[in-house]
């Protein structure tokens, strides 16, 4: 997996309030989602377009539009609708997939519990949002799944990812040959023993939307 930190003074700026347990939960949402769309930035420099030409009040102009089919935008049920708006303010025109994904306390494998996605993801571009990147479990099923349906390069964008999580990552998909890309924030220490990114911002979900 490709993994870019995106580096820069807004961004930090940005996450440093997260991560702040005082900052509230309208705050943290609108944090998020400022956050998200300076992530999107990065995320779809490989997005797919087509050459045009359109008549400025000047001349001609040879420019560029996205390529059809459009790109399609999963965000991971239930924290990943934090990142939602984000995404679709610089991406319009792409469609939305939902995904469900749950642990089950017995195998310990995340296991899907709801989708709505185009049945057939052949030549689509795809970004999945998932605020946390922990132990990796869920954004790797979740990338399985896409790959099942077809798709065939994958993005994800995270606000914070553990090294375990790449790790997993990594291993989880060292032999295929379909591009996988991760945009996140920063790199944080470590799991704790709870699961929990160090220092990271607490649970995510619960953040956006309290505790239920
Ligand atoms: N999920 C969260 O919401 N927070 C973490 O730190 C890890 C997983």
């Amino acid at each position: 997996m490709e993994t870019l930190v995106v580096e820069h003074p807004l961004v930090a700026h940005k996450l440093t309030a997260l991560r702040d347990a005082r900052t509230d939960s309208p705050t943290f949402r609108r944090l998020a989602d400022e956050l998200v769309t300076l992530l999107a930035y990065e995320a779809t420099r490989h997005v797919r377009v087509t050459g045009v030409t359109v008549e400025t009040p000047v001349a001609r102009a040879r420019g560029v539009r996205l390529a059809q089919p459009y790109p399609l935008v999963v965000p991971i049920l239930r924290a990943g609708l934090g990142m939602l708006d984000g995404m679709t303010r610089l991406l319009p025109t792409a469609e939305v997939g939902f995904l469900g994904m749950i642990r089950n306390e017995e195998t310990l494998k995340a296991e899907t519990y709801a989708t709505r996605l185009p049945d057939d993801l052949s030549g689509r571009q795809v970004y999945v949002v998932d605020p946390m990147l922990a132990t990796g479990g869920t954004l790797a099923a979740a990338i399985r799944f896409l790959f099942d349906r077809g798709a065939d390069d994958v993005t994800a964008l995270c606000l914070l990812a553990a090294p375990e999580g790449i790790a997993h990552m990594d291993e989880a998909f060292a032999d295929s040959d379909r591009p996988i890309r991760l945009v996140t924030a920063a790199l944080d220490e470590r799991l704790n023993e709870h699961g929990y990114i160090v220092p990271g911002l607490g649970d995510a979900g619960d953040r956006l939307y309290g505790v239920v």
